[in-house]
């Protein structure tokens, strides 16, 4: 096995590896262990060439930094990528190569579940390490954390309406979801719950008839959904779906979902912000997810007392961006990123 570090700016470890007896090879990227172990997901996918995934490693690992920080987690930022076809090349000895380079880094990155890995995966990850959450069963095993990602992004939903209309009352609104996967599911069963009307969509379009008819929703083609008359907008699918075609389509008067990397550029949270339209951070709206893993790698006992305080948290500073971005006549994304900044760099605010 051949670990080597790389030289990557604003990062405070990055290193490529290869095994040429498993094939195994990829990138840990740490970028920051300022507020505790570097936690983050690791992903198998393939790549056109190998920069790329060095790029996605970089990008999700600064991400995960700002996620963590904004859900008051004490964990840092940190992603790995491993290169391959999931489906093709994923062997029990590739995933064992990988936890020995896990282990290599000595408890500063915590390993998880990202695109392309399942439970089981983490559990082979696991007879090489201690540090991989995700794991299938185990006395603080946290299982799949859609669920809980589902509540944090329903009270994101509600603390916009709020802001926006005045009321976290959903009943008689119109939500707009993007996305009924894992996450896009709980979240409709939540708004139905709730009373919200809903306009739903996905690729799949099976599940959308099938959800469709579960929720009493409007089922639309996938394209159709940035033009739908909703109140608000909640994308659960991919990311950058926010962009300059998008937002001038958009007849929405907020978007609030839990896809992560929503926003093409920074500059459309400024355009989002210049229509009008209310943006609710998602690396805080999408919180959940991390503080459910985060149990397991904290070791909590009362997991969901501790979960329900953590997501009232997010609701907090939700609440907070919201407010301030208000008072400011800013973006709500520019406030989110500047909150996490003050926590990272407290003597410099
Ligand atoms: P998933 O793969 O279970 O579901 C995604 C769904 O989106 C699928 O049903 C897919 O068919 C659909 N989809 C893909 N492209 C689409 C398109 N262009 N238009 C409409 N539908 C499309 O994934 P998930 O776990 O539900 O995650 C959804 C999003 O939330 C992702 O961006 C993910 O990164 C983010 N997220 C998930 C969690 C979690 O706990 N699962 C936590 C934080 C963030």
């Amino acid at each position: 096995m051949e670990i080597t570090t790389i030289d990557a700016p604003d990062h405070e470890r990055v290193v490529e590896f290869k095994d040429a007896a498993s094939g195994l090879s990829g990138f840990v990227a740490i970028h920051s262990t300022q507020l505790g172990p570097a936690a983050g997901g690791v992903r198998m996918r393939t790549y056109g060439h190998p920069s790329e995934a060095l790029d996605d490693a970089l990008r999700l690992s600064r991400g995960m930094t700002y996620k963590n920080a904004a859900a008051d987690l004490p964990l840092g930022g940190g992603k790995a990528v491993i290169i391959g076809d999931p489906n093709a090349d994923k062997t029990p000895r590739l995933l064992q190569a990988f936890g020995r380079v896990v282990q290599s880094l000595g408890g500063r990155y915590w390993t998880a579940e990202d695109m392309g890995m399942t439970p089981a995966d983490m559990a082979q990850i696991g007879t090489e390490t201690e540090y991989v959450a995700g794991l299938p069963d185990g006395p603080f095993a946290s299982g799949d954390p859609s669920p809980v990602t589902a509540r944090g992004i329903f009270n994101a939903i509600r603390i916009t309406a709020r802001h926006r209309f005045g009321s976290g009352d959903l009943s008689g609104k119109t939500v707009s979801v993007q996305g009924l996967g894992h996450v896009g599911e709980h979240l409709c069963a939540l708004l139905h719950d709730a009373g919200a009307k809903l306009v739903i969509t996905d690729i799949d379009a099976g599940q959308t008839a099938r959800l469709g008819d579960r929720f009493a929703a409007q089922a639309v083609a996938p394209d159709a959904i940035y033009a739908a008359e909703a109140d608000i907008f909640a994308p659960c699918a991919i990311g950058g779906i926010l962009n300059e075609t998008s937002i001038p389509l958009l007849k929405v008067s907020a978007v609030a979902g839990g896809a992560n990397n929503q926003l093409a550029t920074d500059a459309d949270a400024q355009r989002l912000h210049d229509r009008g339209i209310l943006y609710a951070p998602d690396f805080v709206a999408n919180g959940g997810g991390i503080v459910n893993v985060a149990t397991e790698i904290l070791k909590i006992r009362d997991r969901e007392a501790w979960v329900g305080q953590r997501l009232e948290a997010l609701e907090r500073t939700m609440d907070r961006i919201l407010t301030r971005a208000k008072v400011d006549g800013v973006s709500p994304h520019a406030v989110a990123e500047s909150i996490v900044e003050e926590k990272l760099h407290p003597q410099a605010a």
